[in-house]
């Protein structure tokens, strides 16, 4: 198959950072590889702690400067006229991502669109966000005022990349804080290219500040950086903790977006028909590399045969290969991430894989390919039904009843998202109550939902909100004036 992901349309050097409105190269360099291939694309670079330092000096300067001094209708024109430009450039975004994250290719398009309506929504909301007038003791006017933080400090990983800078950095930019990005050194190619985007559609310089680099080197130093006034993590459950302790010794606040081992729950009356193409795509989409990805499904035991049948029937139908010939799963981000995925694998008790798909003959063999595997037969105990494996791989459990479902379903210590397939409405409001989830969907399930949703989760998936409204609010802080006139 010829690599047609070395077409990659960049128009820009990825060597270079964003500190200030000024494009410059940081000391040193990280590679970037295209992991359908396993080739190098290019280099990256490699921000350091004094590149946080003067990132986060120049988002203080902006402000104090332009940029703080525009209103929030300002701020929303702006705000949309960027999400105009990523839209007319989505298809060159898509397929930087394609090469750089390795995912199928409408997937890609499906993120470039979500980021341009990201930027669209939060541009229709800037000027929205309003306080309150409050009743107090006679002779008392009160208000709230809702100011942005200032700096906010936004940590990204890979495999949503552009779906998560639009969502945080949206809705940051929209409060009016100013930015400073630490995208993920295995995919920052699209924070990057956004970036240059939103300086030519008019962001003053400063608004937005790209530092690429390494978590432990530019992560970290950000996350304890004592002029970022609020830190927005998406990523791993043991950063998390690490970032959320480095905001307690600054005592910012700290939003979390951490990972998932979220159900979808399958009662004897379900519409199976509807259920099923959910079922098995929430749990390979991104090549399972999804926190909202949906890893278990738990089915009502006079059904589960069937739906183990059915589901390996998808499963043996499911093609692996390179991002660009856009097949239902691309390869895992890395060797790294493929060599974790199957030692979860090599976990399975005898006779429990129910089903594999296939990878294209023709996939490069430098890629990181993994054949996506249905399991049954591990209990809600074994580690491949507790721990996020963060690849194509689902847990089949049954369950006898509702208790037993919710048990099941509340028993990992994550809290992202549920689905619940059932065609009784008065099981449908108890379980939405009863389950551990910062979303349930009933019959149906979106991986995370949509930008008007707000997204996050409860326990290991950590805590504040993302998308909708809900965001804005968490990247704003509330004033209360209390006038006392007489
Ligand atoms: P990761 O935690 O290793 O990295 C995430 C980001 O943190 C990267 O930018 C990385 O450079 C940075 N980082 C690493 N070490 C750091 C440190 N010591 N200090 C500061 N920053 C540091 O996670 P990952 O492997 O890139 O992503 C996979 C994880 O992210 C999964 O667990 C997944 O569930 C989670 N995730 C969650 C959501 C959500 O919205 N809940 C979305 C996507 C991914």
């Amino acid at each position: 198959m010829p690599n047609r992901a070395d077409a990659t349309p960049l128009w820009f050097d990825p060597a270079e950072m964003l500190v200030g409105g000024i494009w410059r190269r940081a000391a040193g360099t990280l590679p970037v590889e295209n992991p359908s291939t396993g080739a190098g694309i290019g280099a990256l670079a490699r921000g350091t702690a004094a590149d946080v330092d003067a990132a986060v000096a120049a988002a203080g300067a902006a402000r104090a400067g332009d940029w703080g001094r525009m209103t929030a209708a300002e701020r929303g024109r702006l705000l949309a006229r960027i999400g105009r430009a990523v839209a007319a450039r989505a298809d060159d975004l898509a397929r930087i991502e394609a090469a750089d994250v390795g995912k199928p290719l409408r997937q890609a398009r499906a993120d470039a669109a979500a980021l341009a309506r990201y930027m669209e929504f939060y541009g229709g909301a800037a000027d929205k966000l309003t306080g309150e007038t409050i009743p107090y003791l006679d002779g008392y006017t009160v208000y709230t005022l809702r100011e942005p933080h200032g700096v906010t400090g936004h940590i990204v990983p890979w495999n949503y990349p552009m779906q998560i800078v639009g969502r945080s950095v949206g809705a940051a930019l929209a409060a009016g804080n100013a930015c400073v990005l630490k995208p993920a050194e295995e995919a920052s190619l699209t924070a990057l290219a956004f970036a240059r985007i939103a300086e030519e559609a008019g962001l003053p310089p400063g608004a937005l500040n790209v530092v690429p680099g390494l978590g432990e080197e530019a992560g970290a130093a950000l996350a304890a950086h004592p002029g970022v006034h609020h830190l927005s993590f998406t990523g791993s459950v043991a950063v998390g903790r690490a970032v959320q302790a480095a905001a307690a010794a600054n005592l910012v606040p700290v939003t979390l977006e951490l990972g998932g081992k979220s159900p979808q729950l399958v009662f004897a009356d379900a519409d199976l028909d509807a259920a099923l193409p959910l079922l098995v795509g929430a749990g390979i989409q991104n090549a399972g590399q999804t926190c909202s990805a949906a890893s278990r499904i738990l089915v009502e035991r006079s059904r589960y045969a069937e739906v183990i049948a059915r589901m390996a029937g998808r499963y043996r139908a499911l093609r692996a290969g390179p991002a660009l010939a856009d097949l239902d799963l691309g390869p895992l981000i890395s060797a790294r991430q493929k060599a974790i995925v199957e030692g979860f694998l090599a976990m399975a008790p005898e006779g429990s894989v129910a089903a594999r798909g296939e990878i294209v003959a023709d996939a490069p063999a430098g890629g990181h390919y993994l054949a996506p595997a249905l399991l049954a037969g591990p209990g809600p105990g074994h580690p491949l039904a507790q721990e996020e494996i963060f690849g194509p791989v689902q847990v089949v459990i049954p369950f006898g009843d509702e208790d037993e479902a919710v048990a099941i379903a509340n028993g990992t210590g994550y809290g992202l998202v549920a689905a619940v397939w059932t065609a009784s409405g008065a099981r449908q409001m108890r379980l939405a109550k009863r389950l551990r989830a910062g979303q349930v969907f009933l019959n149906d399930y979106g991986a995370g939902g949509g930008v008007e949703l707000p997204f996050g989760g409860t326990g290991k998936s950590g805590h504040g909100r993302e998308k909708g409204f809900e965001a804005l609010y968490g990247f704003t802080t509330l004033k209360t004036v209390a006038a006392r006139h007489g």
